[in-house]
Order: C-alpha cells, then structure tokens, then sequence
C-alpha cells in the first residue's frame, strides 16, 4: 500500500477511532426477537404477532438518549465508583440506594438494575390495562435495558477500555464479535421463567456481566502482547467512510479465548428478557391476549414517527439498520450508550 494511502487511512482512523455502543443494533434486536419464541402458549401468539415492532424497536432507547433527559443512565451502571465490593455492597432497591447515595450520585453514575425493575412494574400496568400500545413500547424497551444489563462494560466507568489504553473495546466485544460470530450460537434457551423478585434478579443480571469484566479486559490486554499493531486491526470502508476495526484473526483469538462468554450473556438477556415479559403478564392476572387490540392506535404510530424523526435530525449521526458497523464504528466525544 503507498504510503499516502497509508497516510491517509491513519488520519480517518484517528477521526473515527473505534468506539463504544449498547450491544449494537445487530444484536439488540436479535435479542428481542429470540425473546418471543421462548414465551409460553398464552403469550407467544400475540408476541409473534407484534414480533416486527419488539424487533425493529429494540433500539429505540439509544435513540432517545439525545431527545429524553435522563435516559443515558438508564444504560449502565458504573460499579466500580462504589468502591471494589460494590457488587455485593450496593442497596439492591432504589429507595435505600438513593438514602445511602442521593439521587444525584445514583443518576450520574448509572441506575440500570433499578430501571429494568421500574419498567416491569410499568409494563405489568399496562397488561392491566390491556393498553396494546404500552405493552409493546414498555416491551421493547426493557428488552434493551435487560439486553444493556448484560454486558460487562456497561457496569464499569472504563466502559469503553477509554482508563487502560483500550479503547473502542466496547463496540468490539458486543457489536463486532456478535455480528461476526453469532451464527454459530446456540440460542436455544428454553422457556420463559416467572421471576419472584425482579429487582433482585436485574441485579443478578448486572452480577454475571461484572463477574465477567476482568476476562473482557485482561484477555484483550494479553493477546495485543501476542499480536503485531498492524494484525491486530484492520481497515473497513463503508460508504465513504473508513473505519478501524479489530481484525478478523485477532477477533477470532479473542473469541476463543473469552471461551463463549458472548454467547452466554447473550443467552441470558434472551432468556431474562422473555421471563421479564412473562412475569408482568402473570403479575396482571394472566389477561386473554387473543382480546386485545391486534395494532397499535393512530397516536402511537404517530408518535413512534416523530420519535424517529427528532432521532434522525439530531446532532448526531443516524444509524440504520445494515449500516451498523459504519455508524457504530464513529466515535463521537461525550457519547456513551
Ligand atoms: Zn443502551
């Protein structure tokens, strides 16, 4: 390659040097979807019915961020601010979380478990109210949190390998390894459990992606030791942009070395997800589904327009569907999802 080609691709890799998202939209959405099969026979016709929205909107949190005060802490929890034990230390309930800590603290550092225990009270609601349009957003989006919930680097504040030299880790360990690997998964996960406590096990959830930070981490660490700069990335243009990615032979080696732990919390969000969906509905006294209304109202669907449209016109850069790895590639400072 000449060197101005060379050149060239180094300056566009340090304008959009790899960076850190929620799971991506790849996974996100396979997520949500795989959620629907493994619902019991009262619940599964009128998930598959819908299972394009709980699909396509999977991501619709991350699109919020930008619209909706409040909503990036709902993403992530950072752990480590607590202190080393904070895992086994943290109140498990909001409301003796906020006396220990005040609101302010929780809400700058993240409150993912108390969130995903929030939405399932909201969504049992709405299956009370047989509120067809409810029960599909409030669906789709815990299935996001819960999705967020188990990925180790969303409950850290080196969320993005940005404290040890690592950056763009992030998109690599939930976008890249799953959008080139996940074929191979088993994601037969069984069916949907009723969840007695559910805030505990949001933060069971958050436990099993903490417990795992250390290998996401240190395993990267000890294979760029093994890897030359220049094996360990590579270069993919989309479009007419040329982004720096982690190269298939060092995302391969890494794969194997973390020994299937994409697979296994993918198939924990899948499984969790579902079980969150089931246990509202039996919360609400188990409502005849085959009555409720089969589409969503004329409001929702406007509001769900103008949602992507706000989405779409903001000061960022869209990402669709297929074009995932241009976008979520694009490192834009002060961004975190
Ligand atoms: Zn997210």
């Amino acid at each position: 390659m000449a060197f101005r080609q060379i050149a060239i691709l180094l300056l566009l890799a340090s304008l959009f040097p790899l960076t850190g998202y929620s799971w991506g939209f790849f996974a996100h959405q396979r997520i949500n979807r795989l959620a629907v099969y493994t619902l019991p026979p009262e619940m599964v016709g009128f998930y598959k019915k819908h299972i394009r929205y709980i699909t396509e909107n999977a991501v619709n949190p991350d699109r919020r961020r930008y619209a909706v005060a409040g909503e990036a802490p709902r993403h992530y929890i950072d752990l480590d601010v607590y202190g080393d034990s904070a895992l086994y230390k943290m109140p498990r309930y909001w409301q003796q979380a906020v006396e220990k800590y005040g609101e302010d603290t929780l809400m700058a550092h993240g409150i993912i478990p108390w969130h995903i225990n929030r939405m399932k009270f909201q969504l049992t609601q709405a299956f009370k109210d047989r509120n067809v349009d409810q029960i599909l957003r409030l669906s789709a989006d815990l299935g996001h949190y819960i999705a967020d919930a188990s990925v180790p680097l969303h409950t850290t504040r080196n969320y993005n390998g940005q404290l040890s030299g690592q950056r763009g880790i992030h998109a690599f360990w939930e976008s890249r390894l799953p959008e080139m690997l996940s074929d191979n998964y088993d994601f037969f996960v069984g069916q949907a459990r009723y969840i007695e406590q559910p805030q505990l096990k949001a933060w069971d959830i958050v436990a099993s992606a903490h417990l795992a930070l250390d290998s996401v981490l240190g395993f990267e660490q000890e294979l760029t030791l093994e890897f030359d700069e220049e094996k360990k990335y590579s270069y993919e243009v989309r479009g007419n942009l040329t982004t720096r990615v982690y190269s298939r032979e060092f995302s391969e080696a890494y794969h194997r070395r973390l020994n299937g732990q994409v697979e296994r919390q993918m198939r924990l969000a899948i499984h969790s997800v579902a079980s969150y969906w089931f246990t509202a509905w039996v919360d609400a006294g188990q409502p005849d589904l085959r009555q409720f209304a089969s589409t969503l109202s004329a409001e929702e669907q406007e509001r769900l327009r103008m949602e992507l449209k706000e989405y779409e016109q903001g000061p960022h850069l869209p990402r669709e569907e297929g074009e995932s790895h241009l976008h979520q590639n694009t490192w834009i400072p002060g961004r975190r999802e």
